[in-house]
């Protein structure tokens, strides 16, 4: 066993003001890995643009731990863009990505790379089977968009999965061969394939700090899914434009009917109206369709990096 080369493994953690819960979660971290046998780490911090101390933890964390690295962005790009600033960075065998508010438990790396190593699988994935926590309402319209997306995209993406995941280097090669801007990587990570083995966790409430997303911003996180994903949205657009010509020419044919039987009495103008406002409402409606997909298209031609750099270590 001791001849054995050792696998390198990289630990992606993004951080937004997340001064509160390093200070947890590099302990609980390093307590795991320190028990990991032959295995060399490496832990990449993204600084996504915090205004509050966590560069300094970072640079701090830099300092004393010749495994840690940071990479600090000009402002806050979003999770997203710094877990693809980290799985850039990586150099490790195995690449794992997780947050630093200790609800991924570090303690299941072990678990995920044991796993791994048997050469079964590709990637470790986890997904929350309890919402234990969180409020109601977001539980409620998460579930409604997962079971959403699995119908309109062609692709399996589970309910409750977390970015909380162990994978090797080939599959993370292929993830950052995409370079899309608009990313969506719980479709991204579906998307290149390969096998992925999931493991359940109950659902574990932060350790410190407040949580980064509200309402809105998962609103537009789903909605930025469903369009890096699926086209289908187009089709309903397109359904109901057919449908709607169809009902007009059966009531162009009722109303030609009824005048050549009954004369032309000008009654219905209430009918009318609401049947105006109601063809205007679901051409809007049917226009934003369209508009979000040339609005993520112009945001992809213009080939603006996914993020910034202004120091890293
Ligand atoms: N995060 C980030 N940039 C952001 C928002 C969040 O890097 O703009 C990080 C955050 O520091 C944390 C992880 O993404 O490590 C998950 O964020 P959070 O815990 O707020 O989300 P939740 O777990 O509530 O979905
Ligand atoms: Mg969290």
């Amino acid at each position: 066993m001791e001849s054995k080369e050792k696998s390198k493994i990289s630990i992606i953690v993004p951080c937004y003001n997340e001064e509160d819960t390093l200070k947890l979660f590099y302990p609980e971290l390093t307590k795991v890995i320190d028990s990991m046998k032959n295995i060399e780490w490496e832990l990449i911090f993204i600084n996504d643009g915090s205004k509050d101390k966590t560069l300094k933890m970072l640079k701090e964390l830099q300092q004393s731990d010749a495994r840690v690295k940071y990479v600090s962005f000009s402002r806050n790009f979003g999770k997203e863009a710094a877990m693809f600033a980290g799985l850039e960075k990586a150099t490790g065998d195995y690449v794992a990505v997780m947050d630093a508010d200790l609800q991924d438990p570090p303690t299941m790396l072990v678990e995920m790379y044991d796993i791994l190593k048997t050469g079964e699988y590709d990637c470790v994935g986890t997904r929350r089977v309890t919402r234990k926590g969180e409020p109601k309402f977001l539980s409620f319209f998460a579930r409604l968009f997962y079971k959403i997306m699995r119908k309109i995209s062609d692709m399996d993406i589970v309910d409750g999965a977390r970015d909380f995941r162990l994978m090797t280097k080939q599959m993370k090669d292929a993830i950052v061969s995409m370079k899309e801007y608009n990313r969506f990587s719980k479709g991204i990570f579906t998307w290149v394939g390969f096998n992925t083995k999931w493991l359940e966790y109950e659902n574990i409430t932060r350790a410190a700090g407040k949580t980064k997303f509200s309402f809105w911003k998962y609103f537009k996180y789903s909605i930025e899914g469903i369009t890096a994903f699926s086209t289908f949205p187009l089709v309903i657009a397109t359904v109901i434009g057919i449908l709607f010509c169809i009902i007009a020419v059966i009531l162009i044919i009722v109303i030609i009917v009824k005048t050549l039987l009954y004369g032309d009495p000008a009654t219905g103008w209430p009918s009318l109206m609401c049947i105006v406002l109601f063809v205007g409402g679901v051409q809007l409606f049917c226009t934003g369709i369209i508009g979000q997909y040339i609005a993520k298209s112009y945001l992809e031609v213009k080939k603006r990096p996914v993020y910034i750099v202004k120091e890293e270590a």
